[in-house]
């Protein structure tokens, strides 16, 4: 019996890649659509085989709680509306799958995560990067040593954000501009590919002020987090670039090279490395395609068997209090030192 899935909120996320990822799911279904728009909502679910009684809007979305047949909710709403949304969700009985950034702040964060825990519900944040199958290849070098000791890592996500008028560019709505948006797949990769945490962080931000885009949130950020090893990552990401999205990491015996990384397909990784004393290069480009269908039934998987999922509500807060510290760098203009983390962050 597959887990399933009310999905909240129908924008692009939701109805580009989320719905029709579920089809290549084998643990997972959709069940039940949840939105403020009815004629959109109600055409979704004929074309999905979803029944007319399972469409909610967010007024009725309590009544969740009487749908047998929706165990999960996924949360696809702009980022002010994600702790609500899960708190709602949980109070109903229900898993909470919800997009990243999980909100704006570390104490959103904390609500959420006491909420799911009070319920008894799981929590999870759609990294999907920690599902997609070449992350998941680098990782297993990574953990075998192939790349030796790691030194450093450089990555940059970029995109160039058009309409003023749109929900990323208001700070209420958005919680931040670039960082907290794009940044974070940096962000997160750099943690999980170490297996590391930070230990202080240096942040820049930027907005040119003739630019309407950027009255509210950042342009461009740029950060230095320094690990308890000596490892280090230095990240850039701006909301008024071409594509940029690639990583590196220059490990003791070998570097790794994602271009594009955190892409929804069509990624490569390179790795390089001497053999007998010459410069080899090894290319992958597994099929990412995937991802989304893997992180959704990653999710059944874990309220199927009563498992922690391996992206916790834990992951995500520990991403937002980097995040307060950036800003708070950017601000001070000096190096913030982060405690650690939160309890357990990730399974394996
Ligand atoms: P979007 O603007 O396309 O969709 C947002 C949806 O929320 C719309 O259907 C909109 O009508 C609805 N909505 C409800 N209340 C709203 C309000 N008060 N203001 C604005 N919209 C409101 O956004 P999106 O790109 O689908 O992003 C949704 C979430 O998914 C965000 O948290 C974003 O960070 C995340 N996201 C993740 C990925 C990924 O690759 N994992 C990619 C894109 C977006």
């Amino acid at each position: 019996e597959r887990i399933g899935f009310a999905v909240v909120g129908l924008g692009r996320i939701s109805v580009n890649q989320i719905l029709p990822a579920f089809s290549r799911c084998k643990h997972a279904r959709v069940t039940a659509l949840v939105s403020g728009d009815r004629d959109k909502a109600l055409a979704i679910a004929r074309q999905y085989g979803i029944s007319e009684r399972a469409v909610f809007d967010y007024r009725t979305y309590e009544r969740l709680a009487d749908d047998a047949a929706t165990q999960a909710v996924y949360i696809g709403l702009p980022n002010h509306m994600h702790a609500e949304y899960t708190v709602r969700a949980a109070q109903a009985g229900k898993h909470v799958l919800c997009e990243k950034p999980m909100a704006n702040s570390v104490a959103e964060c904390r609500q959420m995560i006491d909420a799911c825990a009070r319920a008894q519900r799981r929590l999870m944040i759609a990294y999907r990067s920690q599902y997609e199958a070449n992350d998941r290849a680098l990782l297993k070098m990574i953990r075998a040593k192939q790349l030796g000791t790691l030194r450093e890592f450089i990555s940059s996500n970029c995109q160039n954000q058009g309409d003023p008028d749109q929900w990323r560019l208001k700070r209420a709505l958005a919680g931040g501009g670039a960082l907290p948006d794009v940044g974070i797949y940096c962000l997160n990769a750099a943690r999980f590919l170490s297996g590391e945490e930070p230990i202080e962080v240096i942040g820049h931000t930027w907005s040119n002020p003739a630019d309407p885009r950027f009255r509210e949130v950042e342009e461009a950020a740029h950060f230095i987090l320094r690990f308890p090893s000596g490892f280090t990552a230095t990240c850039t990401t701006s909301y008024s670039a071409h594509q940029a999205k690639f990583l590196r990491l220059a490990g003791s015996e070998a570097w790794a090279e994602m271009d594009p990384a955190y892409a929804y397909s069509g990624l490569r990784l390179r790795i390089g490395r001497l053999v007998d004393g010459r410069d080899t290069v090894q290319e992958f480009a597994l099929e990412s395609a995937d991802q989304f269908a893997r992180q959704i039934d990653h999710m059944a998987e874990c309220i199927a068997s009563s498992r922690q999922p391996h992206t916790p509500g834990e992951e995500g807060l520990q991403d937002m209090r980097i995040i307060e510290a950036i800003y708070q760098s950017a601000r001070e203009g000096r190096p913030v030192r982060l405690g650690p983390p939160p309890g357990p962050l990730r399974g394996p």
